[in-house]
C-alpha cells in the first residue's frame, strides 16, 4: 500500500505488521499498515491524507479493549496514542489530546489537587478510547466529570460537543460506533486535599492490583462482557464475572484460550492459541450464562476483522 502521501508528517508507519503486537490480547494477523500519530494536529492531517487518498482506516487507542482476528484487517490502522500526556489546566477544568494515556490524566488531575478521576487509575489505554467506551470501575465512569469532546467529523470538520448532548451508556457511548475521531477533551472537577487524593489512588490502585498483576503476565483486555443490566433477571446491575462463575465458566477451555480462575469474566490464552479461540471460548461462556440464568451477556471487548461464527458483524467485517 502506498502511504506515501504522509511522508512530511510526524508519524511511525510500520508496514505489513502483525494486530498482536498492537493489542493486550497479543492476538491478531496482519495489518496493512499501523500509523502511528502522538497528537490530535498530526492525527488530523493523516486522516485527511488518507482520505484524499481514499485510503481506508481504522482508529485504534492502545489496543486494550480489542480482539483482533487472526486474518488481520486490510485497512490500515491509525493507532492514536501519546507516551507522554498531553494536558493542561484553566480553573478547575483539565483539558487533554485524547492521545494521553489515561492512567496520566488521573495522576496529573490527582497531583493538581482536583478529585473525580481517581476511579480511573489503573485503566490501561488512552483518554480517547476511555471516552468512546465510556470506561469506569467501581461505580464510577469516565463520561460522570466530562464536559466537552472536541471531534474529528467523517466531513473532515471538527466540532466540540458538550459532554451532555452525547448519550452515554454503561461502557458505551455513539462515538464509539458513528466513526468521530476524539481529538481532544475537557474535564470539570472540583478540588480536594492532595492527601486525601492519593490516599484514595492508592486504595484503587490496591483492589485493582491483581488485574494489573495479571495483565503483566498474561495476555488480556480485562472484563470479556459488560456487566448484566439491571432490567435483566438480574435484579440490579450485576457482575458479568458473578453470572460467569455461578454458570461454571471459570477456568472453563477451549484449545488454548481459558478464563482465568480468580476472575471468570477476564479470558486469556497460551501462546499457540488463536483469537478465533478466544471468541469461540466466549460464547461458550455466554452460553452458560444464558442456559442458567436466561441473560445474554453483551461482550464489551470489540472484534477487529472477521470471526467465523460472528454475529452482527458489520458488513465489511470491521468492528
Ligand atoms: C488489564 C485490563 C484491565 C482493564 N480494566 C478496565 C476497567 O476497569 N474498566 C474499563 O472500563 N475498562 C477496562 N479495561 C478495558 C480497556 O482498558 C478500556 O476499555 C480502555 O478505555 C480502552 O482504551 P484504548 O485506548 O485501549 O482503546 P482501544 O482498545 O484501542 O479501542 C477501543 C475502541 O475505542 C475506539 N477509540 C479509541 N480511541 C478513540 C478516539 N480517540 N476517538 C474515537 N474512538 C476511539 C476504537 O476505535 C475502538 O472502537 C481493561 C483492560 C485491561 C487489559
Amino acid at each position: 500500500m502506498d502511504l506515501s502521501c504522509l511522508h512530511d508528517l510526524k508519524v511511525t508507519i510500520d508496514v505489513n505488521t502483525p494486530l498482536s503486537r498492537h493489542t493486550t490480547f497479543k492476538l491478531g494477523g496482519n495489518c496493512p499498515a499501523i500509523i502511528a500519530c502522538r497528537d490530535a494536529k498530526t492525527l488530523q492531517e493523516t486522516v485527511l491524507r488518507l482520505k484524499e487518498h481514499s485510503i481506508p482506516f481504522l482508529l485504534m487507542g492502545f489496543g486494550s479493549n480489542i480482539l483482533a482476528s487472526d486474518k488481520g484487517c486490510s485497512r490500515v490502522i491509525i493507532r492514536y496514542t501519546s507516551p507522554a500526556p498531553l494536558i493542561h489546566r484553566e480553573g478547575n477544568i483539565i483539558t487533554t489530546d485524547a492521545a494521553t494515556p489515561l492512567d496520566s490524566l488521573a495522576a496529573y488531575a490527582t497531583d493538581e489537587g482536583l478529585d473525580g478521576l481517581t476511579a480511573m487509575f489503573g485503566i490501561p489505554g488512552t483518554v480517547g478510547g476511555a471516552i468512546a467506551g465510556n470506561a469506569g470501575a467501581y461505580g464510577e465512569q469516565i463520561a460522570d466529570h466530562l464536559q466537552s469532546v472536541t471531534v474529528l467529523r467523517k466531513d473532515s470538520s471538527t466540532a466540540t460537543l458538550d459532554a451532555g448532548s452525547i448519550p452515554f451508556s454503561y461502557r458505551d457511548s455513539p462515538l464509539k460506533h458513528n466513526g468521530e475521531i476524539i481529538l481532544r477533551a475537557s474535564f470539570a472537577l472540583t478540588p480536594l486535599a492532595r492527601n486525601v487524593l492519593h490516599a484514595k489512588r492508592d486504595k484503587v490502585l490496591q483492589e485493582r492490583k491483581f488485574k494489573l498483576d495479571f495483565w503483566q503476565h498474561y495476555p488480556c483486555a480485562g472484563s470479556f462482557f459488560r456487566n448484566v443490566s439491571p432490567s435483566s433477571n438480574a435484579g440490579q446491575r450485576r457482575a458479568a464475572g458473578w453470572f460467569l462463575e455461578q454458570a461454571g465458566a471459570k477456568g472453563l477451555c477451549l484449545n488454548g484460550a481459558r478464563t482465568y480462575e480468580a476472575h471468570a469474566n477476564i479470558i486469556t490464552h497460551t501462546d499457540d492459541a488463536t483469537a478465533q479461540d478466544v471468541y469461540e471460548l466466549s460464547l461458550k461462556m455466554a452460553e452458560l450464562v444464558k442456559a442458567k440464568f436466561d441473560i445474554d451477556l453483551v461482550r464489551e471487548v470489540r472484534l477487529l476483522g472477521e470471526f467465523k461464527n460472528a454475529p452482527n458483524s458489520d458488513p465489511a467485517g470491521y468492528w
